[in-house]
This record gives structure tokens, C-alpha cells and sequence, in this order.
């Protein structure tokens, strides 16, 4: 099949990418010019495990392309993924503006018959909404169908979840349709959900909303257990080991951040409301999050007398998860900049988001690649992503490089028994304060 696929962020890149190596030939469209420069020279614009092999590969056997052009990816197209943005709104929506656009950019260009697949995260509706634009605006006399196929891959193990997901789902307004998105999908063996487009939509929020409730749930918990004493992840395995349950997002820690789950949540209570309906559930889920991020500095200005002001602070990553370099929403960039405002002198270790960050935090904070670089002098240190360099670390560093190893681990890194027989001074979540 001709494919072209329109914006190449996380989900556009990796699916582009992807379907060029189950030999379909796929145009990557995306409006950076900058991105498709390095695109085409086989050079990844981010950084997922695996994928800069695959679009060398496929550059060089010719099923891959990329362009800033519309005018020469989507002509020849027989289907075209839209994978652009959908941020959120300042009232807590979608904004579809990126959406529109892609389906202005399809109708100004399309020749011949084409399906139109919707890979972005969009609200119930949505779909149609874009057929009809696409018709309106189109000059040719073409058949535009329509087919939500929502992603549900994890940034720092996208190709990964591409190649052995645990299922695709395909929302199409007929069966013909279904049947080549099926087909298209074949070589992936994953199994296939066929349902409608509004299910389809709604499967994509309803299993971010899903997550999102486990990990709030499970923080609470962590909440509880500190004040009473128990043990969180004594907690979550004697709940996980029901297979009703599942192991799975029963992690507690400093809360889920990232680009999909804050801004699908509250798409989800936005999408409710529009029906009259209150999403009470979803709301405290919500919540809780905006609380859980930050915890780490209550529990900083408690051991502290409320002073922090002069301190050297270590703090141990700053993407919104390990494997990525992508900090949207990340925890980081809540507690940092409170920790800037209370006085402290801030240097934060991450192995490939520094550059990143440096666009979003500034120039206030000292930035390091290397773990052992921030906690030279530290008068504490705050973990926010559990990086597997933090992970793995003996833990005798932490009393050999910072001026006093007192630790506030967000994310549960150490086990309690060997932070015992080490000499450090350590905070966690839902876990016995190790003082
Ligand atoms: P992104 O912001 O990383 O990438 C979007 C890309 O689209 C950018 O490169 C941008 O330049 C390009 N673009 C915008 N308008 C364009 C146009 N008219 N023509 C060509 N290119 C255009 O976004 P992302 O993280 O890949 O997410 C895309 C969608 O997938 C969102 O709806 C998101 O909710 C959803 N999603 C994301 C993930 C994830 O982990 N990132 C997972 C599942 C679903």
C-alpha cells in the first residue's frame, strides 16, 4: 500500500517507520522542515530504543521517505494516518486546531480515493467531523472514507509496542474499510478489535482514564500506608497477585505525568461534560495526581524546618519517565522551579532530556549526563525519574559524594533493606522513612 502519514512526533515517526518495514511504502509529512532534514539523513529527531535502525534500513531500501511537503506526499496516497497533536486546551479540552489543519493540508492535495485514518488522540466525534471537512474543502471529486485507529504505544518502548502490542483498534464506517485497515495491520500479528469509529475513539480515553485511575488509586494507598504504617509495595503485590487486579500501574510514586495521560484525562472530564455528565471518579483522579507531584516537597520542607534556602540540591532526572527524552508534563517541572523559588541551588542529571529541559527550565539550574557529577557536594538529593543508572546504583555513592546523603526518592528506587545497610537518610512513597 501507499501510506503517508502526516506529522512525525512520537506516534507518526514510529508508525511511519514501522509500517515501511512490513512493506508498505510510507511519505513521513511533518510541517518542521528541521525534522525532516535529520529524517532523511536517517538521524532520529527523538529517542526510542531500536528506531534509528529501522529508518536507516528503510530509508536505504526505498520504502521510507520523508518530506515537508504535502504536495508531494499525498496525491499518490491510497490511505493517509493523521498523527499530529492534540494538546490540551486551557479549559482542559482537546484542541483539534493541528487535527483541522491535517485535514485541510489532505483536502487541498488528495487525487484520488483515499482513506483518512485518525491515529491522534481525538474526542468522540471527531472522526466524522474530519470526513466532513476533508469533503467540504476538497476540489476533486474523490471518496473519502474514514477510520480511527488510536495508538497506544509508550514513548521509550514505541517500537517495541508497534511490533507486539497487545491489540490494534480499528473504528471504521464500514466494513470495506475495516477490512484493508485489517489487512494493512496483518504483518504486525497483533489481534485486531474491529468496533465503530465512536468506540474506537472512546477505547483510546477510556484506557488512558483506566491507567491514570490505577496509578492515583495506588498513591492514595501509599498515602495511607504512611500514616499508618504499612508498607506500599508490600501492599500492591498482595493486591497485584489477583488476576483481577494485576500487577501492572500499581507503582507508587511521585505521579504520572507525560503527554498523554494529564491531557486525556481531562479531555475525558471535558468530553463528559459536554454529555451532562459529571466524571466525579475521574476528577479525583486528577486530583490526587496534581497532588502526588508534589509530595516530595512537603516531605523536603518538613525535614528542612521549611528552609532550603542556599542548599545544593541533586535532582536525578527530569523526563516524565525513564528511556525518554521527553519531559511534557513531567513532575520535573513542577518541583523544580518550587525548589529554584525557595532559595536551593539546583543541579539535575538526566542522561538524554538535558537539552530538552534546558528549553523549558532555563538557565537558573546546572544541568549534568552524568548521575555522579550532581551529587558531588549535595546537601540533598531528589529522584524524579527512575532511571536505570539511579536503579543500579551502589548505594555507598550517596554517602561518598553529597555533603550529607539525605535522599527523596519519588519513584521507589531502593529496596528498604539495602538502604538499611547503607548510611543514607531516606524519604520514599508509602514506604517506612529510613531517618
Ligand atoms: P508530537 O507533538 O510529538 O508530534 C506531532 C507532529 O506533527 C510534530 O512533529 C508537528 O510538527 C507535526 N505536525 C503538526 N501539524 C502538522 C501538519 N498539518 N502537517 C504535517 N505535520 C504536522 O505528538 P505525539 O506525541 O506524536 O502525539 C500525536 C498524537 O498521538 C496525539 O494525539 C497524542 O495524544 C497521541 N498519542 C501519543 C502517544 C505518545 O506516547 N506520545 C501515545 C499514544 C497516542
Amino acid at each position: 500500500m501507499k501510506i503517508a502519514v502526516i506529522g512525525t512526533g512520537y506516534v507518526g515517526l514510529v508508525t511511519g517507520v514501522a509500517l515501511s518495514e512490513i512493506g508498505h511504502v510510507v511519505t513521513c509529512i511533518d510541517v518542521d522542515p528541521s525534522k525532516v532534514e535529520r529524517l532523511s539523513k536517517g538521524i532520529p529527531t527523538i529517542y526510542e530504543p531500536g528506531l534509528e535502525e529501522l529508518i536507516k534500513k528503510n530509508i536505504g531500501s526505498g520504502n521510507l521517505r520523508f518530506t515537508s511537503e504535502h504536495q508531494k506526499g499525498l496525491p499518490d496516497a491510497e490511505v493517509v494516518y493523521i498523527a499530529v497533536g492534540t494538546p490540551q486546551r486551557a479549559d482542559g479540552a482537546a484542541n483539534l486546531d493541528y487535527v483541522e489543519q491535517a485535514a485541510l493540508d489532505i483536502a487541498a492535495n488528495i487525487k484520488r480515493d483515499i482513506i483518512v485514518v485518525i491515529k491522534s488522540t481525538v474526542p468522540v466525534g471527531t472522526n466524522f467531523h474530519i470526513r466532513n471537512l476533508i469533503n467540504q474543502h476538497t476540489m476533486n471529486s474523490v471518496r473519502v472514507k474514514i477510520a480511527s485507529n488510536p495508538e497506544f504505544l509508550r514513548e521509550g518502548s514505541a517500537v517495541e509496542d508497534t511490533f507486539h502490542g497487545d491489540r490494534i483498534v480499528i473504528g471504521a464506517e464500514d466494513a470495506e474499510t475495516g477490512e484493508i485497515l485489517a489487512q494493512i495491520n496483518k504483518p504486525f500479528n497483533t489481534p485486531i478489535v474491529k468496533t465503530d469509529i465512536s468506540s474506537a475513539e472512546m477505547i483510546k480515553y477510556s484506557s488512558n482514564a483506566f491507567l491514570a485511575t490505577k496509578i492515583s488509586f495506588i498513591n492514595e494507598i501509599a498515602n495511607l500506608c504512611e500514616s499508618m504504617g504499612a508498607n506500599v509495595e508490600e501492599v500492591a503485590k498482595g493486591m497485584g497477585l489477583d488476576h483481577r487486579i494485576g500487577p501492572d500501574f500499581l507503582k507508587a510514586g511521585i505521579g504520572y505525568g507525560g503527554s498523554c495521560f494529564p491531557k486525556d484525562t481531562n479531555a475525558l472530564v471535558q468530553l463528559a461534560g459536554n454529555a451532562n455528565h459529571e466524571f466525579n471518579l475521574l476528577k479525583s483522579v486528577i486530583e490526587v495526581n496534581n497532588n502526588q507531584q508534589v509530595l516530595l516537597l512537603h516531605k523536603i520542607l518538613s525535614r528542612f524546618g521549611d528552609d532550603i534556602q542556599g542548599k545544593r540540591v541533586a535532582v536525578l532526572g527530569l523526563a516524565f519517565k525513564p528511556n525518554t527524552d521527553d519531559l511534557r508534563e513531567s513532575p520535573a517541572l513542577v518541583i523544580i522551579p518550587k525548589l529554584v523559588e525557595l532559595g536551593a541551588n539546583v543541579i539535575a542529571y538526566d542522561p538524554i532530556a538535558v537539552n530538552n529541559a534546558k528549553k523549558q527550565l532555563g538557565t537558573e539550574i546546572g544541568y549534568t549526563e552524568d548521575f555522579t557529577e550532581a551529587l558531588k557536594n549535595a546537601d540533598f538529593t531528589v529522584i524524579i525519574t527512575d532511571w536505570s543508572e539511579v536503579k543500579k546504583a551502589n548505594l555507598s555513592i550517596y554517602s561518598q559524594l553529597m555533603k550529607e546523603p539525605i535522599v527523596f526518592d519519588g519513584r521507589n528506587c531502593y529496596d528498604l533493606n539495602e538502604v538499611k545497610k547503607a548510611t543514607i537518610e531516606y524519604y520514599s512513597i508509602g514506604r517506612p522513612d529510613q531517618a
